[in-house]
């Protein structure tokens, strides 16, 4: 057996372990449990948690955690020892059932959005047993879903398992207007795909921006970007051979499938995918994947940037959901087959999607809001703000002869050659890519494309689950009701297409023509996070997640209220980090530099009749920006002083976009072209070349 096989989810409390540690009794209710998602009872926790903690101890940990996602985007955990004193200087390792199903951490310290108040601090995590528990630096992790007192979501699982619950709940419905009898239970499936930066971590070290903000607050223009687009799927430096072979090593230990890895096209940029999995699964997976990135970096000196813009001018990082829907028995519901123009099921699932983006465009656009990801989407390097849907060729060949009434005549698949005779032929696909649409159809599966590289893969499958399982609930509600279901089935599948088409563009998004045809159709393009956010309060919005019950008004309120805090938030301490940086670095560097080309100019004239050309233009020139430097670093300040915080977030976080973000780009001008005349000896500050060129 090769390695890999050897130590593949060696760190994971899965199946194959399970059924070798616990009874047939015990493993069988725990499955079922799984399976349907029923409630555990506490003596099957208890033998469960016995075996955990014991296979836990085997491999070396001293520690549990409750581990669980808070509406940061990141993971948390306190850990536990499994030590419980006997009284006589000794110590049992102990692990019950009810540590393990429940955990009371203090939770007046995460985001709540006003869902708890901090006297109530208490907030409960709960084991999700259909994610395996696993091992991280000597502590045996579970996976969990974090609430409050009162039964409100404080995290990112607990409503994506009931998005996942609601589409299932339609879905079946569908399977059994088609005669699937058997599947109780629908599941979503993703894979993501992450981008992500590797910059030398001494380099790193020296800019505060990157440590406090994630991203490069300044920087001039390096002589090389990502022009010659020699980066992209290049050989990779022996340093980043490395990091990813550890990567690799540990995200397997840790049963993460990672499969692709390759670079992206900035330089210092790469990406990594897994193989997809359930929904929840993946989900976990991925906020896995980020920290040991992170981890591993830091183990080779280099440090992972998974911020959506490290760097202005060239492209920043997204994070690609591929997204489907399979039965238990793992059959793929966006699987065309060779005739999908006669495979009625994969129609009504196919434009169940469309009905739902076009419907919920806003809410899909808001499940990628940030301030991060606002200097990625509309601009020119990632989809634009503007949803819309790319179907292929031939799917909207077949959808434009429904709506036509024609008949479509499914063109064979075309042999492909490619010009040397020792190339294989192959047939070639119906479609081409179009990697500029933010909502793919990519032959089985719909590929999500506007999703920043730091957020949590559950905020945007929260939104398409539910938006996705309100289509099917009133196909389902229609077509129960049908005496002719072929007819109506047809009617439905027409009347359906005629409605949403307009969501359908195979064109180029990045097009400035497509903005303007978009608005034509009437789709809508928030090009900022906050003009997009307050959508999400809309009686509509609100309307689909309480009907499917995946958020009540309160919490759909709570989540608003973070996402708007914590823009505010973001551009704050990026303005901070910003002065701080001109006060302590860039100013200083100002005035050295003047100073000796002064005093070098005094000296000159002193000396003599000496050409003192360059020397009266540079400090011209210095002097000048130096005013405006001045001046721009006040005016950022100033703005700070005078952000409203009178409890109105979005008032202040259109006025952290409006007024202090603008400062900003105002002052990052000037220091940038400072950059480019000062001295390199004067400017303490990597320069974007320092950084992206750092790993050899
Ligand atoms: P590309 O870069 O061409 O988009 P990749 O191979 O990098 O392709 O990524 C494709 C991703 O889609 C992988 O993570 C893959 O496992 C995932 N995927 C494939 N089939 C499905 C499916 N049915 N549901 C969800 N994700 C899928
Ligand atoms: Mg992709």
């Amino acid at each position: 057996m090769n390695d890999v096989q050897g130590t593949y989810g060696s760190l994971v409390f899965n199946d194959a372990v399970m059924q070798a540690r616990l009874s047939k009794d015990v493993y069988k209710t725990l499955k079922k449990t799984m399976a349907k998602g029923l409630h555990l009872e506490l003596d099957v926790a208890n033998h469960v948690a016995n075996a955990m903690k014991n296979w836990a101890l085997e491999k070396g940990a001293t520690h549990f955690t409750h581990w669980f996602q808070p509406m940061t985007s990141i993971t948390a955990e306190k850990h536990d020892s499994f030590i419980s004193p006997t009284g006589d200087g000794k110590i049992l390792m102990e692990f019950s059932g009810k540590e393990l199903v429940k955990g009371e951490p203090d939770a007046s310290s995460f985001p709540s959005g006003g869902l708890r108040a901090t006297f109530e601090a208490r907030g409960y995590t709960a084991w999700d047993p259909t994610s395996y528990a696993f091992i991280k630096d000597s502590v045996l992790c579970i996976p969990t879903a974090f609430c409050s007192y009162s039964g409100e979501a404080l995290d990112m699982k607990t409503p994506l398992l009931r998005s996942m619950d609601a589409l299932s709940r339609q879905a079946v419905r569908i399977l059994r207007l088609f005669g699937t009898v058997n599947d109780e239970r629908v599941v979503t499936t993703v894979g993501a795909e992450q981008e992500y930066f590797l910059i030398d971590k001494k380099e790193y070290m020296k800019r505060l921006d990157l440590i406090c903000c994630g991203r490069t607050l300044f920087g001039a223009r390096p002589p090389k970007g990502q022009e010659l687009e020699d980066h992209y799927f290049g050989a990779l430096k022996p340093r980043v051979a490395a990091f990813m072979k550890d990567l690799n090593e540990e995200l397997w230990k840790l049963g993460v499938p990672a499969k692709t890895q390759h670079n992206e096209v900035a330089p210092a940029q790469h990406e990594i995918a897994p193989v997809f999995e359930t929904t929840n699964i993946a989900t976990d997976h991925n906020q896995l994947a980020m920290e040991i990135m992170k981890s591993i970096a830091n183990r080779h000196d280099l440090t992972c940037l998974l911020h959506e813009k490290p760097f202005a001018g060239i492209n920043g990082s997204g994070k690609h959901i591929n997204w489907s829907m399979a039965t238990e028995s793992g059959i793929n519901l966006l699987e065309p087959g060779d005739t999908p123009y006669e495979n009625a099921q994969f129609l009504l699932f196919l434009i169940a999607v469309i009905k739902a983006v076009d419907e919920y465009q806003e809410l899909l656009r808001i499940s990628v809001a940030g301030a991060g990801n606002d200097h990625r989407l509309g601009a020119n390097e990632a989809p634009p703000a503007i949803v819309s849907m790319f179907l292929g060729e031939e799917l909207t060949a077949i959808l434009e002869a429904i709506d036509a009434e024609s008949e479509y005549h499914s063109r064979e698949k075309i042999q492909m050659e490619i010009g040397a005779t020792v190339l294989p032929h192959f047939p070639k696909d119906t479609t081409d890519r179009n990697r500029t649409s933010p909502f793919a159809f990519t032959g089985n599966k719909f590929e999500f494309r506007m999703a920043g590289s730091t957020a949590s893969v559950a905020g945007p499958n929260i939104v398409l689950n539910t938006i996705v399982a309100e289509s099917l609930r009133i196909f389902a509600d229609k077509l129960e009701a049908s005496t002719d279901f072929k007819k109506d089935l047809e009617e439905l599948i027409k009347s359906t297409i005629r409605k949403h088409k307009r969501i359908i563009f195979n064109g180029n998004n990045y097009s400035e023509e497509w903005v303007t045809e978009a608005e034509k159709r009437g789709l809508r393009n928030k090009v900022s996070s906050v003009d997009a956010l307050p959508a999400f309060i809309l009686p509509k919005n609100i309307a689909v997640f309480e009907k499917h019950k995946v958020y009540s008004a309160s919490e759909i309120h709570s989540r608003y209220d973070i996402m708007l805090e914590s823009y505010s938030k973001t551009i704050l301490i990026e303005a901070l980090t910003m002065i701080d940086m001109v006060k302590k670095g860039v100013v200083p560097a100002c005035i050295r530099y003047q100073n000796d080309i002064s005093e070098l100019l005094g000296r000159k004239k002193k000396l003599g009749d000496f050409p003192t050309q360059m020397e009266e233009s540079m400090l011209t020139k210095i002097s000048r920006l130096s005013l405006a430097l001045h001046r721009s670093l006040e005016e950022t300040e100033d703005s700070i002083l005078t952000a409203k915080t009178n409890g109105d977030h979005l008032a202040a976080a259109r006025f952290y976009r409006e007024i202090v973000f603008n400062k900003m780009s105002g002052l990052r001008q000037v220091v940038d072209e400072l950059e480019t005349l000062i001295g390199s000896e004067y400017w303490t500050y990597p320069t974007y070349s320092d950084l992206l060129y750092s790993v050899n």
